[in-house]
């Protein structure tokens, strides 16, 4: 097994808490200011949706919280609060969603700057603003950050061939979801037909791929795919990728097989004819869709796919994606177990000793 260490970039991490001592889920925006080693302390002041007119003398110095929506862009109720001399902007969704709102904000922004849930802004205006109490607002650049992807090989039987079959799956996940199905369930797949695979005796070079920063844009894959050498390349025969493969909700029935041409190849014709072969109780469905590990295996032009769930016709994926909701009550045992079967089948099928 090898570790394979890679950069990745700078990014902002913010912490909110009442004068209660309350943590607030807070989403820093990538272009906010950050705060010195003890935050920003102050008293919220209730921008209504940022308009000029919603800031007064009193707001001067104040932490501004403001609702989302109205006509207002993000940019321009950032841009008036910083006109009205307010020392931060916490902005509130004005609709219900599980994880702190997330919004970007251009230009040179000198005070911090980030969103969070529609629930949290109406606390804050209950216990913070009405009792005018303070919060305090952390907002940490990270430098020099680092990820890995940790790779499992198993060698061919002696007199085998030199060909390599990659199965991959991404172990990192997106703040503030614990990334149960997104990436778990794929990473769990992965170890379980690594620990099968040990015993059986192959003709061809196995390798595991455990991703990391996939959900900051395919950072680790394409590490992993850069560093092959040209002549490994030649010798891979598929990269089969799973990511998000055990969604517990209903409408998820169809296991969808993602290639990024939308083409059919040795990875997707393989697991149809495994599926049909071992009567595994969903249909597959050829896709085209990119945005996950599969992407850097084809771009070398090496068969890929990724298996995923969605519901079928809209193509949707589960409610809970990205959100804090993803965890392990919305797994489903019985779809884990039939993707790591289809993919198994499949690997082995393509190397297995004969
Ligand atoms: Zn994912």
């Amino acid at each position: 097994m090898t570790t394979q260490e890679f950069s990745v970039p700078d990014k902002k991490m913010g912490e909110l808490k009442t004068q209660n001592g309350r943590e607030v889920l807070f989403n820093a925006s990538a272009n906010s200011a950050a705060t010195g080693n003890d935050g920003l302390t102050g008293q919220l002041f209730n921008a209504g949706l940022g308009l000029p007119s919603d800031f007064n003398a009193e707001s001067k110095g104040k932490i501004a919280l403001i609702k989302r929506g109205g006509d207002l862009t993000f940019q321009v109720k950032v841009e008036n609060a910083v006109a009205a001399g307010v020392a931060g902007v916490i902005i509130y969704n004005h609709e219900d969603s599980p994880g702190p709102l997330s919004f970007n904000v251009s230009g040179d922004i000198k005070i911090p700057v980030g969103g969070i849930t529609k629930s949290s802004g109406a606390a804050l205006l209950t216990d913070v603003v009405a009792e005018n109490k303070t919060v305090t607002l952390n907002v940490k650049e990270l430098k020099n950050l680092t990820s890995s992807n940790i790779i499992a090989t198993k060698a061919p039987e002696k007199g085998g061939s030199n060909e390599i079959m990659h199965v991959s799956a991404h172990y990192d996940s997106v703040p503030f979801s614990p990334g149960a199905n997104d990436n778990g369930t794929g990473t769990a797949a992965a170890l379980e037909l690594a620990r099968v695979f040990k015993d059986y005796k192959l003709d061809k070079e196995l390798r595991f791929v455990f991703v990391g920063a996939e959900e900051i844009g395919l950072v680790g894959s394409k590490h992993y795919v850069d560093k092959l050498s040209a002549d490994e390349v030649k010798r891979s025969i598929a990269n089969y990728n799973m990511d998000m493969v055990a969604t517990a909700w209903d409408k998820a029935t169809v296991l969808y097989t993602n290639t990024v041409d939308g083409k059919p190849n040795l990875v997707t014709t393989t697991a149809n004819e495994v599926a049909k072969l071992i009567k595994t109780p969903s249909t597959l469905f050829l896709f085209q869709r990119g945005s996950s590990d599969h992407v850097d295996f084809h771009r070398v032009g090496i068969p890929a796919a990724n298996f995923i769930w969605r519901e079928p016709v809209t193509n949707n994926l589960e409610p809970y994606y990205h959100t804090p909701d993803d965890v392990l009550k919305y797994v489903s045992s019985a779809k884990l177990k039939e993707v790591a079967n289809i993919v198994g089948a499949s690997v082995y099928s393509l190397i297995r000793k004969k």
